[in-house]
C-alpha cells in the first residue's frame, strides 16, 4: 500500500510549496512543484499526476481554470484545493466542479493537512487498483471469448482433417434442406469413399493413412466452393453438400474431384492395386432423388455401394443403379 504517488503542488507562495514538498517527500511520495497555473499545466501535460494540490488564487490562470483543464486531460486525477478563509465559498465551487477536498491556509494543524491528503491518496490508490482489476477482467474476458470460439470450433470440426464432423453435417443438411424446400431450390449430396484404403493402411501403416486423409480433405476443400459443406462422415468416408447444384452439375463436380484425386501424387500410391489412390462417389439430388434428407443420404450411400461394385474410381447416382 505504500507505493509512492506522483503529486503536483501548485502555489505561488514559495514557503508553502516548500512545506508541502518536504512533508510529502517525507511520506515517500514524488513531488513536482509549480508556481503558476500555466507551469502546472505544462508539467501535467508531460506527466499525468494522479494527485494535484492547488491554490485557488494564482496569478494568471486561476486554480479553478487549471482544475477544469486537468480534469479534461485526466478525469481520474484527484484535486485538493487550497484556500484562505476569505475565499471559502470558491472552495465549495471547486468541490462542485470536481475537486475531491480542500485545505484552509495558513496550515495551523499539520495533522489535518496530512489526514486530508492521506484520505485523498487512499482514493487515488483505490481508483488505481480498480482500474487494474478492470483491465485484468477485460483481459480474462477476451481470453474466455477466445477459448469459447476454439471450443465451438472443436465441437463442430473433425480433429484429424479439420473438416466438419458427422454431427455438424446432420445440422447442415437439415438447414440446407429447409432452405431449398422453402425457396424451391436444388442441392446435391455426395458420399465420397477412399478405394482400397485398408490396403494403403496395411502397406504403409496407420499414421501414413492419416496423412493421406488429411491431404485428401485439403484437396476437397480447395476444389469446392465456399458455400459448399465438406464433412468427415466417418473413417475414410466424406460427405459433401453442394447447394444450388443440379444433378448434372453435381456429376460433373464429382468426376472433377475423382480425377483430381486419381492424379494426385500421394506418397506410396504405386503400391495400391491400381497404382494410384482413387475415390468412389455416390450422389443424390434434391428434389430429384427424394424429398427428405434421410432418403437422400440413403440414396447417395446406395449409389456409393454401386460405385464400389462397378469397380471403384467411379461416380454413380441413383438412376445409374442396376
Ligand atoms: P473399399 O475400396 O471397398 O472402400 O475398401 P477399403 O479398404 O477402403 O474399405 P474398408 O472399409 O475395408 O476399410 C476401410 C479402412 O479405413 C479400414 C480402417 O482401418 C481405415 N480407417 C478408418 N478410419 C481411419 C483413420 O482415421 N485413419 C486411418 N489411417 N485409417 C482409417
Ligand atoms: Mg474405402
Ligand atoms: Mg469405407
Amino acid at each position: 500500500m505504500n507505493s509512492e504517488i506522483q503529486i503536483l503542488v501548485v502555489d505561488d507562495e514559495e514557503s508553502l510549496r516548500n512545506v508541502l514538498e518536504e512533508l510529502l517527500t517525507e511520506e515517500g511520495h514524488k513531488v513536482s512543484i509549480a508556481a503558476s497555473g500555466e507551469a502546472a499545466l505544462t508539467l501535467f501535460e508531460v506527466q499525468r499526476h494522479p494527485l494535484v494540490l492547488i491554490d485557488i488564487r494564482l496569478p494568471g490562470l486561476s486554480g479553478l481554470e487549471v482544475v477544469e483543464k486537468i480534469k479534461l486531460l485526466e478525469p481520474d486525477t484527484q484535486v485538493i484545493m487550497m484556500t484562505s478563509y476569505a475565499s471559502l465559498h470558491t472552495a465549495i465551487a471547486a468541490l462542485r466542479s470536481g475537486a475531491t477536498d480542500y485545505l484552509i491556509k495558513p496550515f495551523d494543524e499539520f495533522e489535518i493537512v496530512t489526514s486530508v491528503i492521506n484520505r485523498t491518496i487512499e482514493k487515488v490508490r483505490l481508483l488505481h487498483d480498480n482500474k487494474l482489476l478492470l483491465s485484468r477482467l477485460h483481459k480474462h474476458n477476451d481470453e474466455l471469448q477466445n477459448m469459447n470460439r476454439v471450443l465451438q470450433e472443436l465441437a463442430v470440426k473433425d480433429g484429424l482433417t479439420g473438416l466438419y464432423n458427422h454431427r455438424y453435417f446432420h445440422e447442415a443438411i437439415a438447414i440446407e434442406h429447409a432452405r431449398a424446400r422453402r425457396y424451391q431450390r436444388q442441392y446435391s449430396l455426395l458420399f465420397v469413399d477412399v478405394d482400397q484404403f485398408k490396403h494403403y493402411n496395411d502397406t504403409h501403416g496407420h499414421p501414413q493413412g492419416d496423412e493421406l486423409l488429411k491431404t485428401l480433405a485439403d484437396l476437397l476443400i480447395r476444389r469446392l466452393r465456399q458455400s459448399d459443406t465438406a464433412a468427415r462422415y466417418g473413417g475414410e468416408e466424406f460427405v459433401l453438400i453442394l447447394p444450388e447444384t443440379t444433378k448434372q452439375n453435381a456429376i460433373l463436380a464429382a468426376n472433377n474431384l475423382r480425377q483430381l484425386v486419381a492424379d494426385h501424387p500421394f506418397p506410396g500410391r504405386e503400391c495400391q492395386p491400381d497404382g494410384k489412390i482413387t475415390i468412389s462417389i455416390g450422389l443424390a439430388n434434391f428434389p430429384k432423388d427424394g424429398d427428405q434428407p434421410r432418403i437422400l443420404i440413403d440414396k447417395a450411400d446406395q449409389a456409393l455401394y454401386q460405385a464400389k461394385k462397378t469397380g471403384r474410381n467411379a461416380v454413380i447416382s441413383p438412376e445409374d443403379e442396376i
